[in-house]
């Protein structure tokens, strides 16, 4: 398959932050005297004491990881106090509903405010710098504000998904034992509501860590209230004074911890520290999206996810942007609902994932078309490699070909961004992360943990450390090295396999758990899986491998198509043929099932650890699958399985 290339748009570069040279003197200026270079660069966030030392890092050992170290911060007033001279009237968060009828816009000066007297009243609950807060709240402007009233009283938040289940959120409220948990009556999505206290409720049975309890009303609905425990925020926060001292929080004292979604196995505490994470949300929301003043700009994610963290509240607001927040789903009322929303709210810059826009291609053009896109200028995907096909279909039918797109790849342990293109400085490949950030270091290795030259493939590792990337994992820092430092010795492992052409571009090719090894050829599941959604027939694909007598393994494909196309056995003979010409004969499927649902995690990514095991008839032992957001289609698949 030959790569597209989407050449960098003048238009684009003549008033990016950076462009094509400036990134080359970046690069070089950091490669010289890295020091120097964030030095300059951690005047992004307002320091109460700048920092002297600038970076200690170890790889080896105990794994050792502080940036700014000596320096002292708070992080709300990163995002809030400093913007209030000159944005106080500007706003900060448009809040989108999930009914398209409900919206509403909160100025920094508002947000100041309510995150002020949310602060101050969890101070009168006995929440102090160091203790652990859970939040358990839907896509509602509370859910931002919640986190910045953490970070104003240095407590570190633990937001869980609203999405998940009482005894996910209880697993996760015990591993850091939290004392406070915020949450809401209810939240909505897609029209339907979700019984948060409640489920909050049956989750407290067994936390027994958890002293208080506040809770937004925002539907309204009836909850049970437990007397001394439960506290309805309106009622706390009311007589609370408009501002609050934040506390002066270390570089190095932690901001957030942040379960991973477990698409790999069981979630492990992902804990982040403050100065540096600051600087990188700051630096990679600002120069990614070329965020320039007065955009609106609008991340899909939930808060739930690292993404939001990162690049719904702490980056926009660190930049002083307009941040769009919301509550729904695409599909509600209807699947042009992305871009009513863009055309609402004037949208400049979108960021989502490729699960989205999978899904919306499996409708067409028709739902997009139907609404004005004119606003857009830059577009973004993150969570999973996204497929050429996808891409292009992102490129031609939302962006009118007009919009960027940067395919961002980064972690829950990164922080922030490591691989993407610059919009104004880097051509971009359809189906390709492209080069790393400045300041990231990315290697090939082999499993031996020999660095791979030039145009190859291999397991990503990064071989030095960037101000935002984890330091920890919660109450368990051997668990960390063990994880992150100890397949490759001196090394940060990302878990994922990558392909690098002969531009230095990095192709991620799936995690490395998923990798498929056909009579010692090893392939990579995007690779085969971008094949078949190439075919126009085909709207998903999930690629495993299952045992294979003389193969090792053989190529299991569970395929989704297009809303109204036939699954017949032609076209079943039809796919195998195309993936044959398309890769190779290597790549031939030696199975392919009719998937009307694929199981995810509840952030939209194919969970390919259960379909390995149902292709390989082991359904006993699908290990945890509370993390999925349909576990139906489990069942589904296992009855229909082919062979
Ligand atoms: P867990 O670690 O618990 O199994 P997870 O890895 O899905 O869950 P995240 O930290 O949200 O949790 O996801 C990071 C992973 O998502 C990356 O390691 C990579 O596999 C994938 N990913 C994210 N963005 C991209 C991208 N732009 N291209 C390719 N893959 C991506
Ligand atoms: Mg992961």
């Amino acid at each position: 398959m030959a790569d597209d290339i989407i050449e960098v748009k003048p238009e684009i570069a003549a008033t990016a932050h950076i462009d094509a040279a400036k990134l080359a003197a970046m690069v070089a200026a950091e490669a010289r005297d890295a020091e120097a270079f964030w030095r300059t660069e951690m005047g992004r966030v307002a320091w109460m004491k700048e920092p002297t030392k600038i970076k200690s890092v170890d790889f080896t050992g105990d794994v050792s990881i502080k940036w700014f170290e000596d320096g002292v911060l708070n992080a709300s007033v990163s995002c809030l106090d400093r913007h209030l001279a000159r944005r106080g009237d500007q706003v900060a968060i448009i809040w989108e509903g999930d009914d398209p009828n409900s919206d509403a816009k909160v100025t920094y000066r508002e947000l100041h405010k309510r995150v002020c007297k949310l602060a101050n009243a969890m101070r009168r609950l006995g929440v102090k710098k160091g203790d652990r807060v859970c939040i358990y709240l839907p896509m509602i402007v509370e859910a931002a504000v919640a986190m910045l009233a953490c970070a104003r009283v240095g407590a570190i938040h633990s937001i869980v998904f609203g999405g998940f289940s009482p005894d996910s959120l209880s697993s996760r409220i015990q591993d850091s034992e939290c004392t406070l948990l915020i949450t809401a009556d209810e939240g909505r999505r897609g029209g339907r509501k979700v019984p948060l206290k409640a489920n909050a409720d049956e989750a407290l049975l067994t936390c027994p860590s958890i002293r208080h309890v506040v809770v937004a009303k925002n539907t309204g609905g009836a909850v049970e209230m437990m007397a001394g425990r439960d506290h309805w925020w309106d009622a706390i926060t009311s007589g609370e004074g408009e501002t609050c001292e934040p506390e002066p929080m270390s570089s190095e004292d932690p901001l957030f911890i942040l379960y991973t979604s477990g698409s790999t196995g069981k979630p492990k505490g992902v804990l982040h520290t403050t100065g540096g994470y600051m600087v990188w949300a700051s630096f990679t929301h600002e120069n990614v999206f070329d965020y320039r003043d007065g955009e609106i700009y609008w991340c899909t994610a939930d808060v739930g996810w690292v993404t939001g963290h990162t690049y719904i509240v702490y980056g926009p607001l660190a930049n002083g942007a307009t941040t769009l927040m919301f509550e729904g789903v695409p599909s509600w009322p209807d699947n042009g609902r992305f871009w009513q929303v863009c055309a609402k709210h004037k949208v400049n810059i979108f960021y989502t994932a490729p699960t989205a826009i999978r899904a919306l291609m499996r409708d067409g053009e028709a739902p997009v078309r139907k609404h004005d896109r004119s606003s857009l200028r830059i577009l973004g995907s993150v969570g999973e490699p996204i497929n050429p096909e996808a891409w292009l279909w992102y490129y031609r039918v939302v962006g009118d070909e007009r919009c960027p797109i940067v395919d961002t790849w980064w972690q829950t342990e990164t922080g922030g961004i490591l691989i993407s293109p610059l919009p104004g400085a880097v051509a971009q490949k359809p189906g390709s992360a492209t080069l790393p950030l400045p300041g990231v270091k990315p290697a090939l290795v082999d499993n031996d943990g020999n660095l791979l030259e030039g145009a190859t493939e291999g397991n990503l590792v990064m071989l030095d450390a960037w101000p935002g990337m984890m330091r920890t994992i919660y109450g368990d820092h051997a668990r960390f090295g063990q994880t992150y430092f100890s397949t490759f010795k001196g090394m940060y492992f990302t878990g994922d396999g990558a392909r690098r052409d002969a531009d230095g571009y990095y192709w991620i090719t799936g995690r490395v758990d998923d990798v498929i090894n056909v009579a010692g050829h090893r392939m990579g599941t995007a690779e085969v899986e971008s094949a078949l959604v190439a075919h126009p027939a085909v709207a998903e694909a999930a690629v495993v491998g299952m045992p294979h007598e003389i193969k090792g393994q053989g190529i299991y494909a569970y395929v989704t198509l297009k809303a109204g196309v036939d699954s017949t056995e032609a076209l079943r003979k039809e796919l195998v043929a195309w993936v044959r010409k398309e890769i190779g004969p290597i790549a031939t499927p030696d199975a392919i099932q009719w998937a009307p649902g694929l199981p995810k995690t509840r952030s939209g990514k194919i969970m390919r650890r259960i379909l390995r095991k149902i292709a390989a008839n082991e359904t006993e032992g699908l290990g945890d699958t509370s993390t999925l957001a349909d576990p139906g289609v489990v069942q589904e698949l296992i009855d229909n399985k082919v062979g």
